[in-house]
């Protein structure tokens, strides 16, 4: 019989996500040093026919829903085939997609017919100046992909910005204005310490407990809308659609509901965002394993999850970048 994926701690997993590409267009000063450029080569990578066998293992064992980032998943060239054949995957309810946006003016209606459902796009700054001191990107081309995805008709298209005391910590309301304009969901990120960048971008660590009283002052919210499988606690404004979701994996982590894995672009399989425990499946897959064997590899690892992440206690212990995990 196939197994179910249930970690030690009896929680399900049932949510993929799928890094396709370590390389970014942007840098991002909490992600990715500026000037970085040591990306895995493209033999490192995995290639279109492996990651569809391992997602396809994952879909077989309950994963319902895969959410392809990076990197910049857009970078990757064959990104819509790729999602085409993913999406056609028994058993997968929920194809969704992370991206900068720079990228995907050019390629929003090529997504929507390839299966996506959803698009989570990252924004910080409503700022072309500050855009390029955090990111070094173009604000104009991000801000013509969000509209091509809505014009391509995603929705609710959900903007992630994170939060940073001294960086953008004067946006929230033009943020959330700028979201009710234009009928998206925004969600606030607390900056993780992971890297060596991603503890430069804790040095703004901002609680969003005060950034949401901060709100309150000029929005009222309506709490607890919109529980779904993911980590945000949202809110609704009042007399509007706007939903607004926090996600805090500083101040109140959300380890106990943890249903995701994390596959790398190079082929491993991290069970946690902030531990090393892993397992490398690119050679694996490279020599004679059938697909029971796979089942049972995914299925083993998964005795390395951990209970949760110890980014407060042990800051120091994730080394590796962010966008080389699939943030
Ligand atoms: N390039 C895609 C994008 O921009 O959405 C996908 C990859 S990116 C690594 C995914 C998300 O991770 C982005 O929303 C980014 O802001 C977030 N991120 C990266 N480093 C972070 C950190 N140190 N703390 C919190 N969020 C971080």
């Amino acid at each position: 019989m196939t197994p179910q994926l249930i970690d030690p701690f009896g929680r399900k997993i049932e949510y993929l996500r799928l890094s396709v590409t370590d390389k970014c267009n942007l840098r991002c000063f909490y992600c990715l040093p500026k000037g970085y450029n040591d990306f895995n080569p493209t033999s490192q990578q995995l290639t279109q026919d492996e990651i569809v066998r391992v997602v396809s293992a994952f879909t077989e064992m309950g994963v319902r829903r895969v959410r392809l980032t990076g990197g910049e998943p857009l970078v990757r060239k064959d990104l819509i085939e790729l999602s085409t054949r993913l999406s056609r995957l028994p058993g997968l309810e929920d194809l969704s997609l992370s991206t900068n946006a720079s990228l995907l003016a050019q390629h929003a209606r090529g997504l929507k017919q390839s299966g996506i459902t959803r698009i989570n796009v990252s924004l910080d700054t409503l700022k072309p100046e500050r855009f390029r001191n955090i990111n070094g990107g173009e604000l104009s081309d991000t801000l013509e992909g969000l509209m091509a995805a809505k014009a391509a008709g995603f929705a609710p298209l959900k903007i992630n910005m994170v939060a940073m005391k001294g960086i953008n910590d004067d946006e929230f309301n033009d943020m959330v204005n700028f979201c009710l304009e234009h009928d998206f969901t925004l969600r606030f990120i607390e900056t993780m310490p992971i890297s060596a960048a991603g503890r430069k971008g804790s040095e703004h660590y901002l609680d969003l407990h005060d950034v949401e009283k901060q709100l309150q002052k000029s929005f009222e919210f309506i709490p607890g809308v919109m529980p779904g499988g993911g980590p945000a606690r949202y809110v609704q404004v009042k007399g509007s659609n706007l939903r607004i979701g926090f996600i805090t994996p500083i101040s109140q982590h959300f380890c106990e509901t943890c249903n995701r894995v994390r596959l790398t672009a190079s082929g491993t399989l991290f069970l946690c965002l902030g531990h090393e425990h892993m397992i490398e499946l690119r050679e694996t897959l490279r020599q004679d394993l059938n697909d029971m064997e796979l089942k049972t590899l995914l299925n083993n690892a998964l005795a390395l999850k951990p209970e949760r992440h110890n980014f407060t206690d042990r800051s120091q212990q994730v080394v590796r970048f962010m966008s080389k995990i699939g943030g």
